[in-house]
Parts: C-alpha cells; sequence; structure tokens
C-alpha cells in the first residue's frame, strides 16, 4: 500500500472515530440536558399554578387565572376524590391512560409513542390536585432529526475526507515522487551530475531534497577529485617511466659505451627514486584520507622543534647561500605528533628554500600569543601569483610545473601539511607578493 494510501486511511479511521464520539457525547449530554429542562419548565409551570389558585369560604375555589396549556405544559387540576375539576387532556391521551395522582414528584409514562412526564402537586389550602403533563416527544424529536442528520452527514463528510486528503496527501508527497526518479535515474545512468532541483518550497521534504542535491555535490565534487588524482598521477608517472625505458634501450643497444651504460644505469636509477618518493607520497596522503595515520598526541616543545628544523635545513639552504634566521620564543609547547609536525614544517622549510632566491633570506617566526602558538615561516623568493594562492593546497597543483622534473616535487607538499595542520585543529595561510616572497602563517592550540 502506498503511504499516500496509508496516511489517508489513517487519518480518516480517526477523523470517524473522533466524528462518532463528539456526536455520542452531543446526543448523550444533549438529550439529557433537554430532558432536564422540559422537566424543570415542569414543575415550575405546576408550582406558579398552584400558587395563582384562589380559594375563598364566600366565592369557593377561583381557578380562573390558570391556563390550561403554557409553556407546553398541560395543566389539569382533580378535587380530593380525583374527579376533574378543570381536565383537558391533551387529544392523545385518555383519563384511564394517566398515571394515579400523586404528590410532589415526577414520574414518567408512555402512550402511543409518546413519552410523558407527570407532576402532581397538592394544594391543602383548595383541596385539589393540580396535575402537571408535558411531552418529552418534542425534545426526542430535535434530537431524532439531529441522529438522522448524522447518519446522513457522516458518510458523505467521511467521503470528502477520502478525496481531499487524499488530494492534499498527493499533492505533499509529489516532490518524494521527483527524488525517487532523481534517485533511480542515477543509479540507471550512474551521472552524478543530476539533481532533484525542487524550488519554490521550505518544508521538510523540500529540506531533504536540498540535502540529497548537497550531497550529491560532494560525491560529484569526490569522483571529479578522484578523477584527476588517478589522471595526475598517470601523468606524473609516465616521464620517469618513459625516461627509464628509452635509457635502459639505449644502455642495451649494441653501440653504447660502458661509460654510457654507466650514464643510462644512472638515469634510470634517478627516475626509479623519483617513482619511488611520488609512491612513498602517494602511500601517505592515501593513507591519512583514509583514516590510517593516527597522531599521537603527546606534549612537544614546538620552540626546540622549530630549532632543529631550522640547523637541520641549513645545509640545503647553504647550497642557494639562503640564510635562515629564528625569532622563536622559548618554551612554546603544543598538543602534537611530532613527525607530523616535523614533516609539515620541514615541507614549509623545503619550499622556502626551493622557491627562495639565491642569497635570499628566510625567518622563522614563532610566539605565544593569548594560548595560541603563532608564527610564521617567511622568505623572499619568487612568491606565488593571487590565482594561484587558494590553488597551492590542492593534491598535485604546481604554479609552475616545469619545475617539478627538475626539482623532483609533485605539488603534494602542502595538501599533507594542511591536513596534519587540521589534524592538529590550527589553522594555516599563505600571503604573498609574486617576485618579493611568501609568508606562511600557522597557529595552534598551545599548552
Ligand atoms: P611542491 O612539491 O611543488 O613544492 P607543494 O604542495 O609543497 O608542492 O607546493 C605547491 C606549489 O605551491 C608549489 O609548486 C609552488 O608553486 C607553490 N609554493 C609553495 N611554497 C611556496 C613558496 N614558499 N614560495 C613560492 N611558491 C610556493
Amino acid at each position: 500500500m502506498s503511504i499516500k494510501a496509508r496516511v489517508t486511511l489513517w487519518y480518516t479511521l480517526l477523523m470517524a472515530v473522533l466524528t462518532v464520539v463528539v456526536l455520542l457525547i452531543i446526543f448523550g449530554v444533549g438529550g439529557e440536558q433537554i430532558k432536564s429542562s422540559v422537566r424543570e419548565t415542569l414543575t415550575k409551570t405546576v408550582g406558579d399554578a398552584a400558587d395563582e389558585l384562589d380559594y375563598d369560604d364566600e366565592d369557593g375555589l377561583d381557578i380562573s387565572d390558570i391556563a390550561s396549556y403554557e409553556n407546553g405544559v398541560y395543566i389539569l387540576i382533580y378535587d380530593e376524590e380525583g374527579y376533574p375539576v378543570q381536565a383537558n387532556l391533551p387529544s392523545s391521551l385518555s383519563a384511564d391512560m394517566t398515571p394515579a395522582l400523586s404528590n410532589g414528584s415526577v414520574s414518567e409514562f408512555s402512550s402511543a409513542g409518546t413519552s410523558w412526564l407527570v407532576y402532581d402537586v397538592y394544594s391543602p389550602e383548595c383541596g385539589v390536585y393540580i396535575r402537571g403533563l408535558a411531552s418529552q416527544t418534542y425534545a426526542d424529536t430535535g434530537l431524532n432529526i439531529i441522529v438522522r442528520l448524522a447518519a446522513i452527514l457522516l458518510p458523505c463528510f467521511i467521503a470528502l475526507i477520502i478525496i481531499g486528503g487524499y488530494m492534499i496527501t498527493k499533492r505533499a508527497f509529489a516532490p518524494v515522487k521527483k527524488i525517487r526518479d532523481t534517485a533511480e535515474e542515477i543509479a540507471q545512468s550512474s551521472d552524478v551530475s543530476r539533481r532533484i532541483g525542487l524550488e519554490g518550497g521550505n518544508d521538510e521534504i523540500y529540506e531533504l531534497a536540498g540535502t540529497f542535491d548537497k550531497m550529491l555535490n560532494r560525491i560529484e565534487e569526490s569522483f571529479e577529485r578522484e578523477k584527476q588524482f588517478t589522471s595526475d598521477v598517470s601523468h606524473e608517472l609516465r616521464t620517469p617511466v618513459a625516461v627509464i625505458s628509452s635509457e635502459a634501450e639505449y644502455a642495451l643497444g649494441e653501440n653504447a659505451s660502458t661509460a654510457e651504460k654507466d650514464e643510462a644505469l644512472s638515469a634510470i636509477l634517478n627516475q626509479s627514486s623519483r617513482i619511488s618518493k611520488l609512491i612513498s607520497q602517494l602511500l601517505n596522503i592515501s593513507r591519512a584520507e583514509a583514516g590510517r595515520i593516527k597522531p599521537n598526541f603527546e606534549k612537544i616543545n614546538l620552540s626546540e622543534l622549530l630549532l632543529t628544523i631550522a640547523e637541520e635545513e641549513q645545509d640545503l639552504a647553504a647550497e642557494k647561500n639562503i640564510e635562515i634566521t629564528t625569532d622563536v620564543q622559548n618554551g612554546v609547547f603544543v598538543h602534537a605528533d611530532e613527525t607530523l609536525l616535523m614533516r609539515c614544517f620541514i615541507n614549509l622549510m623545503d619550499n622556502a628554500i626551493a622557491y627562495g632566491k639565491p642569497n635570499g633570506h628566510i625567518t622563522i617566526f614563532l610566539r605565544n600569543d593569548a594560548g595560541n602558538a603563532k608564527g610564521y615561516v617567511k622568505d623572499d623568493g619568487i612568491g606565488i601569483s593571487k590565482d594561484d594562492l587558494d590553488k597551492i593546497w590542492e593534491r598535485f597543483y604546481q604554479a609552475d610545473p616545469s619545475r617539478s622534473a627538475q626539482s623532483g616535487s609533485f605539488g603534494l607538499g602542502l595538501s599533507m601539511v594542511k591536513w596534519i595542520i587540521k589534524e592538529h585543529k590550527g589553522k594555516i595561510r599563505a600571503e604573498s607578493e609574486p617576485g618579493r616572497g611568501s609568508t606562511f602563517y600557522f597557529e595552534f592550540p598551545a599548552i
């Protein structure tokens, strides 16, 4: 059964039950109410009539002020022996059908399908009984009309609920069909560029469709990234593999001298170490992204770590005659994985040297600033253009890909830096001016 049919069925049932319950309550309470109001009118009218009775020794009993029918009540008067003094009975009743006289109590009797209430009062001053008769049937009739009306209207009402409700539910669930169709199309065609694209509403279903579209955006992005990644990796591998095979062919050639073979072998070695470097970086990245690198957090003296790296990078910097200056506050501690943090700053320093100008300067700065370890690595090298500044964090992105072949870098260093900083709940950003140098600002929670 469809969800539309189920929702319609359930609330129709609920509405029908509620309506019946409400009607029953109305009939029950209303019926009682009408009956008790008839009873009240009866006793009051008879009581009033008793007050109107007049008796004096000269004129005897005076009943001239007493109407024989008032407020729907027949008023009858009998003497002490039960003989009628004034007894205009309703046409449907004869004297033998009415109950015997009593005093002060209301009783009920039925005759010819009509239910009557009877009330007698004895007046000792006048020596007469006053009897009131009121039909309950007019009250019953009022209720009967309601019951009959309900019996006709209720099915119509339920039919309306079913039709109207089904239409409303169908309308409300129309977007669900669109969601299902889109999901079906994606499953059939594997085309993740499709979107549900529901517009013009802001209820839960529209929200669901929006979330679904957002999820599809993410999936499409990650598909694209994977595709890009595979193509980048193939691209990076193609050159060294081509060099290796051509050098090997050359070395195996009949005319190659021993010196040439040695040269070819060293070129092969060179390229294979490049491949192995790429593979190890790729492995690191894929392990990081798969969540398989679990940082081992401990209390680390970041000041010492930076000074050690500065020391270790001296030799590399010396090759370009770059001077490394450190402006590092002592005793800045962070909660970190030492190996990862080393790799992060070595990457930043390697870049500063690689893209620094010969005879240039690199500064490493660190301060504990209001509970945060803040610092930067600054160089005065080639700098990064505005357009490239956002992209340098992407895998395989290189502002100048031609450098890659000479330097043996692959554009993976900064994406690793970004991942490590994220794992440490830190922040990193780059500022740069082409031709004047770049500064990489970092920040971690200090302890
Ligand atoms: P690579 O292995 O190419 O250095 P990275 O991910 O470390 O890869 O850096 C990505 C790109 O960002 C580099 O190719 C370079 O264009 C740019 N870059 C990184 N650091 C600097 C820097 N200090 N100065 C200028 N450009 C830089």
